[in-house]
């Protein structure tokens, strides 16, 4: 569980921007967070405590602002971290997948090798999907395919804010999301 203080200062620190980047969206700038280094370390703790020790093999997150979580997750983890991004950024071989966002439509790719694993294991990849906000959840349920597409298992999704007026996690077939502040 979130401590009320994380959740409050997250609150706070958060900036809304009204009508960004198209007219009726209230959009929640993560930027006053990453300012702030004593924050984003207990956002990132909190975010990685749930899934310590559960045998997380890889974090997938979310171009761009996804990245900023998942790599220090990943490094906290101590497992690989591999880039969901929009189409033709991957240069490598890459799968695909559409979704529609809460402002408009988009597509993901993931590198074909993103989930590999040492040649030993026989057991698929287990993956912790990041992102920065949990809208609704068409980003995070694209990039879930993605990793089943790939054979990983998705045990969770992580992000920092989930707007839960959009139901975003009804997109996720019942897949346990943590997230820290709730709108
Ligand atoms: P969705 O697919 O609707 O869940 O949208 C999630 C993605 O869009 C995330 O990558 C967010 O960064 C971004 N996003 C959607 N709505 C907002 C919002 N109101 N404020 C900030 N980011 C948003």
């Amino acid at each position: 569980m979130t401590s009320p203080d994380l959740e409050t200062r997250l609150r706070r620190a958060l900036r809304d921007v009204p009508d960004f980047p198209t007219p009726g969206i209230l959009f929640k700038d993560i930027t006053p967070v990453l300012a702030d280094p004593v924050l984003l370390r207990e956002v990132i703790a909190a975010l990685v405590a749930p899934h310590v020790g559960v045998g997380i093999t890889h974090v997938v997150a979310v171009e761009s602002r996804g990245f900023l979580f998942g790599v220090p997750m990943a490094l906290e983890l101590n497992v690989a971290f591999a880039p969901a991004r929009k189409p033709g950024k991957l240069p490598w071989r890459t799968i695909r997948e559409s979704y529609a966002l809460e402002y408009g439509h988009n597509e993901l790719e993931l590198h074909e090798d993103a989930l590999r694993l040492s040649p030993e294991r026989d057991t698929p990849a287990r993956v912790l999907v990041v992102d920065d906000v949990l809208a609704t959840g068409g980003t995070a349920a694209a990039t879930c395919r993605l990793v089943q597409r790939l054979g990983g298992e998705v045990v969770g999704v992580a992000v920092p804010v989930e707007l839960g007026f959009l139901n975003g996690r009804q997109q996720l077939g019942g897949c346990p999301v943590t997230t820290l502040l709730t709108f």
